[in-house]
């Protein structure tokens, strides 16, 4: 029976050693990490997210600080707030919570958010400097799934990693990171031809498909570390991952669990990114 690799409690855990961080850091230069997160309508799942992204500020010790904009908020609006708070010396970090509505350009906005406050990590500058793994920030689900396969021992040099998924947000940045690792990576698609026979090859499999259950068992090489970052509500309103848990589980080695996997990661990782670009802030004055 595989590991479960529990992502609750390493993040709680990353979360106490950021908590501290934080008060080191503000008993050293008198700044407090600010994180401003936008919110433009009324998408129920958004103000979840928003929600718990106030609370892990103040569970670490940071300033937040909200902006619940009305859905017909005009992009000269959202465009206006977003430089003010470039501007905002007790701001470190802005999130701009995708999706926003249709008639709102989602690039036009995460272009003009200042690359050093960038800690979603969507600007095309910082995406160029993960390629060539020279970063501040790491975009946030990424950044989670490395953080668990560290804290649970699992070793990526020279392994075989696959990743089926290559959204910009999760995929692409995923194989870029386990590339880094030293993992020997392959990335999947809806286009991938036998995409079975692709990922009995995995040694490490990372799904993020947004598929209910959609990896089984005779796709998964015995003993494979499976990570699941996929999130999809069932028709009963439960939470439910890309990985047929109850036939993958006996197959694998380790395994996260959905809810409790990485979806726990991935706030804890903007918290992460608060602080480093609060520090960088402070490096520059
Ligand atoms: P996305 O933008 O919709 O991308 C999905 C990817 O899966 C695409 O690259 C697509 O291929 C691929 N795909 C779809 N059907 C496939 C199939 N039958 N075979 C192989 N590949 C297939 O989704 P995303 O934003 O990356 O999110 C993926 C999942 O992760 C969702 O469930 C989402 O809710 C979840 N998620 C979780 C967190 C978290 O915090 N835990 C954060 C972000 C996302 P093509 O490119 O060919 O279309």
């Amino acid at each position: 029976m595989a590991m479960r690799i529990d992502g609750k409690a390493i993040s709680a855990q990353i979360r106490e050693e950021l908590k501290a961080e934080c008060a080191a850091f503000v008993a050293e230069t008198g700044v407090l990490p600010g994180l401003a997160v936008i919110i433009v309508g009324e998408d129920p799942a958004s103000q979840v997210y928003v929600r718990n992204k106030k609370k892990g500020c103040e569970e670490v010790g940071f300033f937040s600080d909200g902006y619940e904009l009305p859905a017909d908020t005009t992009q000269e609006e959202l465009n206006a707030l977003v430089d003010r708070l470039n501007a905002d010396e007790r701001i470190h970090g802005i999130l701009v919570q995708l999706p926003l509505p249709k008639h709102l350009n989602e690039t036009e906005v995460l272009l003009r958010i200042d690359p050093s406050k960038d800690v979603d990590a969507f600007h095309p500058y910082n995406v160029g400097k993960i390629m060539i793994g020279d970063y501040s920030f790491l975009p946030c689900t990424p950044a989670g799934v490395m953080a668990l396969l560290e804290r649970s021992g699992i070793e990526i040099a020279g392994k075989k990693c696959v990743v089926i998924g290559r959204s910009n947000i999760v995929g692409k940045p995923m194989s870029m990171l386990l590339l880094h690792a030293n993992g020997t990576v392959t990335v999947c698609h809806s286009k991938t031809r036998d995409l079975a026979a692709v990922t009995r090859e995995a040694d490490i499999l990372v799904v993020a498909i947004g598929r209910a259950d959609f990896v089984t068992a005779d796709m998964v090489k015995p003993g494979a570390v499976v990570i699941d970052v996929g999130m999809n509500r069932r028709a009963d309103g439960k939470l439910t991952g890309d990985v047929d848990f109850a036939s993958v589980e006996p197959v694998a080695s380790a395994i996260t669990p959905v809810p409790g996997g990485v979806g726990p990661m991935t706030i804890t990782m903007l918290l992460k990114n608060t602080l480093t670009a609060a520090k960088l802030a402070s490096l520059k004055k």
